[in-house]
């Protein structure tokens, strides 16, 4: 079964392919998991007994194109009363931080499922969907390696998930270096956070295509139509965050509509990432040193690595694009959003069955709250020394 396969080469029962299966990793091969028991097999008949006694799809909900519809625009009026009608700041205010917000929500919902290709059963929507990225001024190319195949397949191992990976600003992982300023990590980080959109869309990406590089793994570097929709999505992006807006003001209150539109959608975008991920609740494991396999399947390492959170807040499931039932979505990449929260009783219910930890935290607040206790942990002097941090974090 896949759970006891190297994500790289996985083998999918044909009448559920495309539901659990991790999507092929960058470098396959490089690290393996435990062999599986029933607990997959078993979590995916009882989701295709939800589709088949429903009769709902997993894909092409009509409920994601009239989402679609909404969140673009929202988008789209934000942008445009703010790059060509507004002069005064005090409209500019609140118009840049709806900017964030649409860009967050295209993000979440429209992005994301599109490129785990869970939007559509045809393809070129999934492609068209994952491409809005580009606008959004990062590149869907990256993404797909950066977070389909390895944040998806290698999730809270650290030295293999990038997303876990912040350089030398903070210390999300009980195995990353501890350096004396991150003792500060819990207060200045949410402010950081805010910026890592501007270095996602002016260095990171330009870094990963020119090393061949993410994550620790290699990766192709784009060519032909890849490379062409790299460069002409970075191009539109910069015409659309400078080029238009120049045409009606100034380069003052250009730069400053940037910097609060980035940082509206960076807070956003990271905070519901990282509460999913890390904190005390959520598994950092390590592989074996001896023969280099982690510990548990994959998907119980996937259950393990991961919370939900706030799952009966309908808005905000609305908003985040179902992403407060990441474990769902962990086990599940391939299915559309619209239908974690009723696969969430049926995953919870057979993770308890046989044994594995599933965690769903009651609302944002406390996992925000569990976030900031987990970066004030990783930050003390003593965490360095904790041997609990070894291979599961308590
Ligand atoms: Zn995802």
């Amino acid at each position: 079964m896949i759970a006891s396969e190297s994500v790289g080469s996985v083998a999918c029962d044909d009448d559920v392919r495309g539901l659990a299966e991790p999507l092929p990793v960058a470098a396959p091969g490089t690290l393996k998991f435990a062999p599986g028991d029933r607990f997959l097999p078993e979590l995916r008949r009882r989701v295709e007994q939800y589709f088949a006694s429903t009769g709902r799809r997993p894909r092409d909900c009509p409920a994601m194109y009239l989402k679609t519809v909404v969140f673009f625009g929202w988008l789209a009026v934000s942008y445009v009363g703010l790059a060509c009608w507004t002069e005064s700041a005090w409209t500019s205010l609140p118009l840049a931080i709806s900017l964030g917000l649409a860009m967050a929500a295209v993000g979440f919902n429209v992005q994301h499922d599109g490129g785990h290709q869970a939007f559509s059963n045809r393809r070129w929507v999934n492609k068209l969907m994952a491409l809005s990225l580009d606008l959004l001024g990062g590149s869907s190319y990256v993404w797909d390696k950066k977070h389909n195949a390895v944040h998806h397949s290698y999730t809270n191992v650290t030295g293999h998930d990038d997303d876990i990976n912040i350089g030398f600003f903070g210390r999300l992982s009980p195995h990353q270096p501890r350096l004396r300023f991150h003792r500060l990590q819990h207060f200045y980080l949410w402010v950081l956070y805010g910026f890592l959109p501007i270095k996602w869309q002016l260095y990171d990406d330009f870094r990963d295509v020119l090393l061949g590089r993410v994550g620790g793994h290699r990766m192709a570097r784009p060519k032909g139509w890849d490379l062409l929709m790299f460069i002409a999505g970075k191009a539109a992006f910069v015409g659309l965050a400078f080029g238009v807006p120049l045409l009606w003001h100034s380069a003052g209150p250009v730069l400053l509509a940037y910097l609060v539109t980035s940082w509206t959608q960076g807070v956003v975008l990271s905070t519901v990432f990282q509460v999913a991920h890390c904190e005390e609740n959520a598994s950092f494991p390590l592989p074996r040193s001896a023969d280099g396999r982690m510990g548990a399947a994959w998907a119980v390492h996937q259950v393990e690595t991961t919370v939900d959170f706030a799952r009966g807040n309908r808005l905000l499931s609305w908003f985040v694009g179902g992403l407060n039932f990441q474990i769902e979505h962990h086990l599940f990449p391939r299915v559309c959003h619209i239908h974690y929260s009723a696969l969430a009783p049926i995953v919870e219910s057979t993770c308890q069955q046989f044994g594995v930890r599933y965690t769903a935290r009651e609302s944002f607040g406390t996992s925000l709250a569990a976030h900031f206790r987990w970066l004030r942990r990783m930050g003390a002097a003593a965490a360095e020394h904790d041997s609990a941090f070894e291979h599961r974090v308590p």
